[in-house]
């Protein structure tokens, strides 16, 4: 098949292009504006520096490469800056993704895997969280997520194109080739903040919040690993070839960690004890997210490969042991 995947210089989008590539069986044509995607991630294919905002570029892409497919994951995914931001997330999530639809509906490209997030859920009233759990977003990343879901099921009514959304918890780890891994800057994730103290490029790790209502007063969440979100993607395109309907899948591990329970782990991968600071929460954080993923194990087969904590963190340790500078080593 030949398949579109932007963002694919990004941090999940490289890992799905890495397993794209390694099944043989497609075209990968990789579209960035590199804005936050690295060059040196995208490990094969055809790569397109552009921006979604350019509609000559897309309907040019889908006519040179004859795409039949796209995986999107082009787009800004800061819970915090997006409450500064909202105009930045509405346009980049929103406008410039229905550019990307516009050009499908136009070229005839049949189906999209789309890039959502567990933040469409908003403040959980039930856990584990199931895709019918109730959608009231807490901040403008969340809602445009949400209204990019409503707006392909709006296209699939009237012009047939189908789609299957990944609502993704918390993405972690690296690939186990060793090749890519997580490269954010600035970087905000818990994983890789605490590896940089391990490496001494921060003085510590400063844990927001510990008065939440959890055994250990810090927040829960559901980490799963970067390469099993990735061959989720191919199972759903694999899925809209075979006609499936449109739909939305949770990924997630189902197993929930406490902030503490991370830096537990990491200790023991890195094998020293690193300096923390218990700090204020950090607004928008609710206390616990973990995800049922029992309808796309049921219904697509997936199963994680990397799902316990500890390798996890190793595989992301690997990573950040061999690439101290991330892409820039
Ligand atoms: N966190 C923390 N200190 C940090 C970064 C994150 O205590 O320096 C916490 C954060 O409040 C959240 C959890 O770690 O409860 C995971 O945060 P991350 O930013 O990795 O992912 P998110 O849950 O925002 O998607």
């Amino acid at each position: 098949m030949n398949i579109l995947v932007t963002g694919g210089a990004g941090y999940v989008g490289s890992h799905v292009v890495e397993e794209l590539l390694k099944t043989g069986k497609h075209e990968v044509v990789v579209l960035d504006n590199l804005q936050k995607g690295h060059r040196a991630s995208v490990q094969g294919g055809i790569f397109v520096q552009g921006d979604l905002a350019d509609m000559d570029l897309l309907h040019n892409l889908f006519k040179e490469y004859a795409i039949e497919a796209v995986v999107h994951m082009a787009a800004d995914s800061l819970v915090g800056e997006s409450v500064e931001r909202p105009d930045k997330y509405f346009h980049n999530n929103i406008t410039n993704g229905l550019n990307l639809l516009n050009a499908m509906v136009h070229n005839d490209a049949r189906y999209i895997v789309f890039s959502s997030t567990a933040a469409v859920y908003g403040e959980p009233v039930e856990t584990p969280i199931t895709e019918d759990h109730p959608q009231v977003p807490t901040n403008p990343y969340g809602e445009s997520k949400l209204f990019f879901e409503k707006i392909m099921a709006r296209y699939d009514a009237a012009y047939g194109l189908r789609h299957i959304s990944l609502r993704y918890f918390n993405a972690a780890g690296a690939s186990p080739s060793g090749a890519i891994g997580e490269d954010h800057r600035p970087e905000t994730h818990l994983i890789p903040i605490v590896l940089q103290v391990a490496l001494g490029q921060r003085e510590k790790i400063t844990i927001f919040g510990t008065d939440y209502d959890t055994p250990d007063g810090t927040c829960v969440r559901d980490y799963v690993h970067v390469t099993d979100l990735a061959t989720a993607h191919l199972l759903a395109l694999d899925a809209l070839e075979g006609k499936a309907a449109s739909t939305a899948y949770n990924l997630g591990n189902g197993q929930g960690f406490s902030v503490r329970e991370v830096i537990d782990m990491v200790e023991k991968v890195v094998g020293k004890s690193l300096p923390r600071a218990e700090g204020a929460r950090r607004p928008g954080d609710p206390a616990v997210l973990v995800a049922s993923s029992q309808r796309i194990m049921e219904e697509l087969g997936w199963q994680p490969c990397y799902h316990d904590l500890e390798t996890i963190v190793r595989t992301a340790w690997n990573w950040h042991k061999g690439h101290p500078q991330g892409f820039r080593s």
